[in-house]
């Protein structure tokens, strides 16, 4: 008889999460995402085999090396990496681990994948995504993309977040996280006392044409 090491059946692909940037081919064609750290070596479609980023000839996750897809199980632990500066630009995957896995500490490594949904974070300026833009880099002949406000976009090259599920294929959900919009700040003291000033300022031209127009017309004034 031989012994083999405990092996888990789950019923259901366990769920994890993860961060990567949105990525886009050069020519516009497709679309996928690319890892931060280890997975920032190759961009990986919605639905995704690992290769071993090391070019060893086994199947990834192997046991004796540390390639293979990786994520986490707690949503947490994902939302803590997007505070490093490095990583402020990338988005939330949840993601489906699918074929064997192997455990560790905070999460699976893992051979194949489903990416469920990606979660765009706000703006730079803070406003909710309207957005997918060019981030201004890329790697591997695909383009970065980050989430921006209809505000701030600009000329920059963009894609909606459904051309980009579009171009990804395989069922993904794309949504922005809210943000802090226009409508959603109170504003303060000298704020409101600027617009006062240049509401009077509009009454007093208003009520300077009247005038004019009265006397125009021979009223008098
Ligand atoms: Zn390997
Ligand atoms: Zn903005």
């Amino acid at each position: 008889m031989r012994l083999r090491l405990p092996q888990e059946r789950p019923a259901e692909p366990p769920t994890g999460y993860k961060i990567a940037h949105p990525v886009i081919d050069a020519d516009g064609g497709s679309a996928g995402f690319l890892g931060v750290s280890l997975g920032a070596a190759a961009p990986y479609k919605v639905l995704d085999e690992a290769r071993c980023v090391y070019g060893r000839r086994h199947r990834a996750p192997h046991r004796r090396c540390d390639c293979g897809f990786h994520c986490v199980y707690e949503l947490r632990s994902a939302q803590g990496m997007l505070v490093q500066a490095e990583y402020r630009r990338a988005a939330l995957l949840e993601v489906s681990v699918l074929g064997p896995y192997i455990r560790f500490e905070q999460g699976f490594r893992y051979g194949r994948q489903r990416v469920r949904s990606a979660t765009i974070g706000p703006c730079r300026c803070g406003a909710e995504t309207a957005v997918l833009a060019d981030a201004g880099w890329g790697r591997a002949g695909r383009l970065a993309l980050e989430g921006v406000c209809a505000g701030c976009v600009g000329g920059r090259p963009r894609w909606t977040l459904e051309a980009f599920a579009r171009l990804a294929g395989d069922g993904l959900r794309v949504r922005a996280a809210p943000g802090v919009g226009p409508q959603g700040v109170t504003p303060g003291m000298p704020e409101l006392a600027a617009e006062a000033a240049l509401l009077q300022a509009r009454l007093d031209w208003f009520q300077g044409q009247l005038a004019r127009l009265g006397r125009a017309m021979g009223g008098g004034g």
